[in-house]
């Protein structure tokens, strides 16, 4: 089902998702959450990599539509603009995606804006998927207010990191950047996939493999 629900992720990205996710669940660091979720795509990739097991994945999105998805920019979805209140909705594909697969145990919506969220935020975490807006405020707001959450060893996971900046906007760059450049995260280059990076929250020298 994740397959064949639509997003910005790619299938090969999201089966990296679904292999953290699992391992995530197994070493018990904490819940998972993700920012930008959208009609659910990324949502059932990694739902995929813990269902079955007691792991719980938060999922954050305000479901009104990043900048981009707005009327008159380029991944405007007309279909999902609410009649009531003339604004982009995507929770209700969103739940029908999640219903669908049969994992309403393991995934629980947060509605709302992520900055906000994180504020009242305490339970450390086990993984964070950061792919939200790319608005410069929107994808530092992300990363400050969850990469604090995470648990040590725990995994942070940005998507659409680009190095060049003919490929994409520069905020999910730089908010990867800046993590390795702290100290506080190393990178897992062996699970990078198109413009997914995956940080470990530590020291390098603990990567036991
Ligand atoms: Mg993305």
């Amino acid at each position: 089902m994740a397959r064949s629900t639509t997003g910005f992720l790619d299938e090969a990205e999201g089966l990296v998702l679904t292999n953290l996710a699992e391992r995530a669940a197994q070493a018990n660091f904490g819940p998972l959450v993700e920012i930008g979720a959208y009609l659910g795509r990324s949502t059932l990739f990694l739902a995929g990599g813990i269902a079955g097991s007691d792991t719980v994945l938060f999922s954050v999105d305000h479901h009104r539509g990043s900048e981009e998805m707005q009327p008159g920019w380029p991944h405007h979805e007309p279909s999902l603009v609410d009649p009531v209140t003339n604004k982009m909705d995507s929770l209700t594909r969103w739940r029908h995606a999640v219903g669908l697969a049969g994992v309403e145990h393991n995934v629980i919506a947060i509605v709302g804006e992520s900055s906000l969220i994180a504020k009242y935020w305490q339970t450390p975490l086990g993984l964070v998927f950061i792919d939200g807006g790319h608005g410069k405020s929107i994808a530092w707001g992300d990363y400050l207010g969850w990469a604090p959450k995470l648990a040590q060893n725990a995994v942070l996971v940005i998507h659409d990191v680009f190095p060049s900046p003919s490929d994409g906007g520069r905020p999910p760059y730089e908010i990867y950047a800046h993590a390795l450049r702290s100290g506080v995260f190393y990178e897992d280059e062996s699970m990078a996939c198109g413009s997914l990076r995956v940080l470990i929250k530590g020291n390098a020298s603990q990567l036991d493999r």
